[in-house]
């Protein structure tokens, strides 16, 4: 029976086959490790390149943060450009930023080539609250529109406010080119897709361990080994049993969503009357979005302590409500937590381990768009092209201090001061 997380998107999933587990010995061009957007969607350009792939996923396809998210698909990175600055000379900076905007562009076209009924919707909102936000907004507007990213869209406290019915925000910045989809079921459709050009998914098959030989990479689940060329790990913050090496760049941050009740569909269109995905710019930050059956799914109150909040209806809930009071009394069908793995730049890590195993984990809440590009960039590895993912694993990336043990203290640490910072 295949494992899912109880939320909304596990309710509304579109059909998938039970897949099961590796049993004995199999042999493959490329062993994928975790079955989320990563890892689906690095077996699917494998496959379609005529490689042979075995992915081999602990629970079932999406059962990670895939299955759990916002489903915003944000352009750019979680950090600023000006960070990638800092690390990278100017025109491998331009380059990083190009594979951002691509990074977008083929989230879309993932979903358009192979027709993932995963609702997608266009449009994307950054909305500002504190008078300090406005200024920020300005800065994003004019750093991005520096590298030529075209649409961008101006909205004063007037414009903000017809494009989202919650009267706190002073300004936002409209991006056409983003949009939201459902995320498990794109996950289901990647991995459906990858299947049918070719790759096998085991579910219910822990990744124990790998050694690397002077063909390839052997690789462990409970009752099976992979043999294979290759080996690509897509664990990112849910990875159990992680290899060396993996262990402290990301760290997991707790972040809930909940789902109201239907609200019918005039009551649903006046809280965002274009349909797009809203995202305040908080240090903490609250995100929503309307679903296809029209219900509010509101996101929001990181915790890093990895303590999950007594209650997520109530506390998300009263959030939810400041945000828009005609919500108050409004009833909430869902409520659910996940783990996003973040970096201590904010930008997504990319590496090998040795000779034959690649790696990208840490998108830092940009998950869904930048996913598909770095299963594009390793499969293109795999395939001899390494410069597109060098380029990303260029970015040096610093383990988060003192191990697993302090860094959930610190993290707390630092998490209450951004939600002071929020307060100001
Ligand atoms: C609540 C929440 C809201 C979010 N909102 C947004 C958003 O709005 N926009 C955005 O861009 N990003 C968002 N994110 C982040 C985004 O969802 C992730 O970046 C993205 O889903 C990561 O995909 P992945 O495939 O790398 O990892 P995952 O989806 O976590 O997949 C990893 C898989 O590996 C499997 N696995 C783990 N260990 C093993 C093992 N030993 N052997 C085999 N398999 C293993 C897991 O079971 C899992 O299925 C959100 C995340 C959460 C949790």
């Amino acid at each position: 029976m295949t494992s899912r997380p109880a939320n909304w998107y596990s309710d509304t999933a579109i059909s998938a086959p039970e897949r099961p587990p590796l049993a004995g010995e199999a042999r493959a061009d490329v062993c994928v490790v975790g079955a989320g957007m990563t890892g689906s969607a690095a077996a699917l350009f494998l496959a379609e390149r005529g490689l042979s792939v075995r992915v081999i996923e602990a629970e079932s396809v999406g059962f990670g943060a895939s299955g759990r998210s916002g489903g915003q698909l944000i352009a750019g990175y979680a950090a600023e450009m000006a960070t990638v600055e800092r690390l990278l000379p100017e025109a491998r900076s331009r380059l990083y930023w190009d594979l951002g905007v691509e990074a977008v562009d083929l989230t879309r076209a993932l979903v358009a080539r192979h027709a993932i009924a995963c609702d997608f919707t266009d449009g994307h909102i950054h909305a500002g609250f504190k008078p300090r936000h406005i200024g920020a907004l300005e800065e994003m507007i004019r750093g991005w529109e520096g590298y030529g990213y075209p649409g961008l869209e101006w909205l004063d406290g007037a414009a903000i406010g017809r494009a989202v019915a919650a009267p706190g925000y002073l300004a936002g910045v409209r991006d056409r080119r983003g949009g939201h989809l459902h995320p498990l079921n794109y996950t289901l459709g990647l991995a459906k897709a990858a299947e049918a050009a070719g790759a096998v998914f085991h579910e219910s098959s822990p990744y124990l361990g790998h050694e690397e030989t002077a063909q390839g990479v052997v690789v462990r689940t409970p009752a099976g080994l992979v043999r294979a060329r290759w080996l690509i790990l897509a664990g990112n913050a849910y990875f159990k049993d992680r290899p060396r090496g993996l262990a402290a760049t990301v760290m997991p941050v707790g972040t809930y969503i909940i789902a109201t009740e239907p609200l019918g569909e005039a009551r649903a269109r006046a809280l965002i009357p274009g349909g797009e995905a809203v995202a305040d710019i908080a240090f903490v930050l609250n995100y929503y979005r309307l679903t296809r059956d029209h219900r509010l799914l509101f996101g929001g109150g990181v915790s890093y302590s990895r303590i999950d909040p007594l209650s997520i209806r109530r506390t998300l809930g009263a959030t939810m409500v400041r945000t828009f009071p005609q919500l108050a009394g409004v009833g909430l069908s869902h409520a659910w937590g996940g783990h996003v793995a973040i970096t201590v730049n904010r930008l997504p890590h990319f590496g090998r381990i040795g000779k034959r195993c690649l790696f990208a984990h840490g998108f830092s809440g940009h998950g869904v768009g930048l996913t598909g590009l770095a299963g594009k960039l390793m499969a293109e590895v795999v395939a001899g092209s390494e410069e597109r993912f060098d380029l990303m694993a260029r970015i040096p990336h610093l383990s988060f201090p003192g191990g697993r043990s302090l860094r959930l203290p610190l993290l707390v640490l630092g998490s209450t001061w951004l939600r002071l910072r929020d307060l100001l």
